[in-house]
């Protein structure tokens, strides 16, 4: 058959440096991890080939829960793999889970970090909502201008919100810093307006207040919260 003759003519898919197949390999595994695992039972190469860094990095976790009911060796060493190579949606899972449930804080806000900096959404929006709890003024502020302002987030709020609220009603919440939320972010954005104008404070339009947004976003956020 002529697909054979060109099989055996030397162009095969083996015979690519490692490096392309293990770009191919990962593209198919961006878009669903059951096609990388098909590939790695497929031949020694794949499999050699699929244990590249690229791989890790970039394969789809939809397959897998964000937590899972039961805890398989397998699983959570190839989750360990993805978060080693820098996957993004892997850091997020892992930061916001420990985070919420007040394991390892401060891995965990890295772990968030490193996500949203690659320009993962969930983890930008995750990041602005920790920062305005845990932050002194100046993190709050990061929070507030990441919620607000960040281009990730542009458009995106409201399904980043439900993303995380859907997360965190699979864990119990025990941070402590989620436990008694006060809404600040609209105090703090008139605080140098309230020393020029005392008098007009109270007159600002909310609806268009940054601050007064970001405390209804914490509001919204604490009314789903399941407390453990
Ligand atoms: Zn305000």
């Amino acid at each position: 058959m002529a697909n054979e003759q060109k099989g055996s003519s030397g162009t095969s898919i083996l015979s690519l440096p490692t490096e392309v197949l293990s770009e191919v390999l990962a593209r198919f595994a961006s878009s669903s991890s059951t096609d990388l695992f098909r590939a790695k039972l497929c031949c020694k190469l794949f499999y050699e080939v699929s244990d590249a860094d690229n791989i890790y990095q970039q394969v789809s976790l939809d397959k897998f829960e964000i937590v899972p009911w039961q805890k398989n060796h397998k699983v959570s060493r190839f989750l360990e793999k993805c978060r080693e190579s820098k996957n993004p949606e892997a850091l997020y899972r892992k930061g916001v889970v420990d985070f919420f449930t007040d394991k390892h804080e401060d891995s965990a806000l890295e772990c968030v970090e490193e996500a949203a900096n690659s320009g993962h959404a969930d983890a930008a929006y995750a990041l602005g909502i920790i920062y305005i709890f845990v932050g002194g003024d100046e993190l709050k502020r990061k929070g507030m201008r990441l919620l607000k302002k960040s281009r990730i987030l542009k458009g995106r709020v409201k399904l980043c919100r439900d993303n995380l609220l859907a997360l965190l009603r699979m864990i119990w919440v025990k941070n402590p810093v989620f436990l008694n939320p006060t809404p600040i972010c609209c105090a703090m954005t008139h605080e140098r307006k309230t020393s020029s104008w005392p008098m007009d404070a109270d007159e600002v339009e909310e609806s268009t207040c940054e601050g007064y947004a970001c405390d209804e976003e914490i509001g919204a956020i604490c009314a789903a919260l399941p407390y453990g």
